[in-house]
Formats: C-alpha cells, sequence, structure tokens
C-alpha cells in the first residue's frame, strides 16, 4: 500500500493539465521539490478550494505514483493566505520574482529545510510590510548561498586580493561621496562567481563594473541573515545595481532570463 505524506509546502506554479487535472509544483517543508497532479482540480472545487494558486502556503497530502515522478495530489489544506500579496499588483510582482528564483535554484526532492522557511519569511515580509526592493536583494543573495551558489565577495577570485569595501563603513558615510568614490577598478564577473580586481578582469567577458558604494552594499546584504530586517537604510542606485547584477548572476547560473524580471522592472524604475 503506497504511504501518504503530509507535509506544509508553498505553492510555485499550478497549470491546467487536460480538462480537468493541475500539474502543480510545490516547495515542500519535508521533501524539496514535489511537483504532482491533482486530477479534477478543476472540476471539484470544493477539494481544493483555490489551494493550488502561487503564493499559497497549504499542507499537503501526496501519494507516490508508480512508474511516474509527478506524485498524486491527494488535498490540501490552507496554513495561511497571503490576502495582501493577491490584492497588490506590485507585491505579486516581488513575490513571483520570490517564487521563480527559489522554484529555479533548486531542483526537485532535493531536501532543504532552510530554503523553505527562508521563502516563508519572504513571503511573509512582502506580506505585512511595503514592497521593498532590499527584501528581493536580501532574499536573492541568502538564496544564493543556500542553493550552493554564493558569490565571492571579500576578495578577487582569481588572486585572492582583497576587496576596498570590506573595511569601509558605508552608513558613516556621505552618500554623495561614496557614490563618487571609486572601486578602483574591480568587477563583478559572472563566470568567476565573484569580484576580480582590475588587473585580473582586464580582457574577462561578462563582467560588471562596481563603484565602491556598489561593492559595499552587495557586501552589506551577504551579511544579513533575516529578509525582516527593515533597517538597512541602503543608499537605492547602489541597491538597484546590486539587486540587477544578483538578477543576472541568478540568470548566468540557470542559463536562462527570468520571466519575472521584465514584469518587477515596471515597478522598480523611477
Ligand atoms: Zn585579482
Amino acid at each position: 500500500m503506497r504511504v501518504l505524506s503530509v507535509t506544509p509546502a508553498i505553492v510555485l506554479r499550478s497549470r491546467s493539465f487536460g480538462e480537468s487535472d493541475k500539474i502543480v509544483s510545490f516547495l515542500t517543508r519535508d521533501h524539496g521539490k514535489v511537483t504532482g497532479i491533482a486530477k479534477g482540480a478543476k472540476r471539484s472545487r470544493k477539494r481544493f478550494v483555490n489551494t493550488l494558486e502561487p503564493f499559497c502556503l497549504v499542507n499537503l497530502h501526496f501519494q507516490e505514483r508508480p512508474h511516474s515522478s509527478l506524485v498524486f495530489i491527494h488535498a490540501c489544506d490552507w496554513i495561511l493566505f497571503f490576502k495582501d500579496i493577491t490584492m497588490n499588483l506590485e507585491k505579486i510582482a516581488h513575490a513571483s520574482y520570490l517564487l521563480e528564483i527559489t522554484d529555479e535554484l533548486t531542483r526537485e526532492r532535493e531536501d532543504n529545510r532552510l530554503i523553505f522557511e527562508h521563502l516563508k519569511q519572504g513571503l511573509v515580509a512582502i506580506e505585512k510590510n511595503q514592497p521593498s526592493l532590499s527584501v528581493l536583494a536580501i532574499f536573492g543573495m541568502k538564496l544564493l548561498r543556500l542553493s550552493g551558489y554564493q558569490p565571492m565577495l571579500d576578495c578577487c577570485r582569481r588572486c585572492g586580493k582583497t576587496q576596498p569595501g570590506l573595511n569601509a563603513g558605508l552608513r558613516d558615510e556621505d552618500p554623495e561621496v561614496a557614490k563618487s568614490k571609486s572601486s578602483g577598478g574591480w568587477r563583478f564577473g559572472l563566470r568567476d562567481g565573484g569580484i576580480l580586481c582590475e588587473a585580473c578582469a582586464e580582457f574577462r567577458k561578462e563582467t560588471f563594473s562596481l563603484s565602491l558604494e556598489v561593492l559595499q552594499v552587495l557586501t552589506r546584504l551577504q551579511g544579513v541573515d533575516s529578509v525582516a530586517t527593515s533597517s538597512l537604510n541602503l543608499p537605492l542606485s547602489a541597491l538597484k545595481e546590486s539587486f540587477t547584477i544578483l538578477s543576472r548572476f541568478i540568470e548566468f547560473q540557470i542559463n536562462k532570463e527570468l520571466r519575472s524580471a521584465p514584469f518587477l522592472d515596471a515597478f522598480c524604475t523611477p
């Protein structure tokens, strides 16, 4: 007899399958990413009552199916409904970005409870607060670490030289002065998975120039452990540049463009 598993889960994506079924991907707390088929989900709304839509946090009841990577979705019960997210377009854009990068940076059945808790915390932060680019940037940076893609930011990836932003205090500095300071030619290398000094970056492809301020913001982001941290007070232009670099780095790792990025851009341009 096949065992029924029950686990908290967040719906990552959902699509119609045939006339009455749905195929749904979840990030579960206990089994990693799980994709399954919900038979009759489009007809029998009673059984699932809108629990198969993105952003839902549910208790997922599922069974393995023989000879198939798709599980059988038996039922879903509500744990948390992110009402504010579903009613605000900007919050939808932010939450969609979180779901997409989590989906892309995780593999099926790779158990990682920390990523589940991180995504849950990210959605709660978007639900409860004003949409904030720093939440997205902190989320992305920590997700890269939890999924094994953490960029190296403390020294040059090739020669080991220490970067100049490490010891400079960002918050104590006049923003205009910080903005004008050059990093001395440091760049972020997508292929290198981190920063490169001027000498090592020469002739390297797919690199982004880094001002001292952006270097400092990226370093600060890496030091933050929780998206609930609201007192970072990072300079907006450097935060935007840092966020763009992180998104490009994620796209480089997954080898495709993020679908949620253009939607997000509509809200992030001044
Ligand atoms: Zn170097």
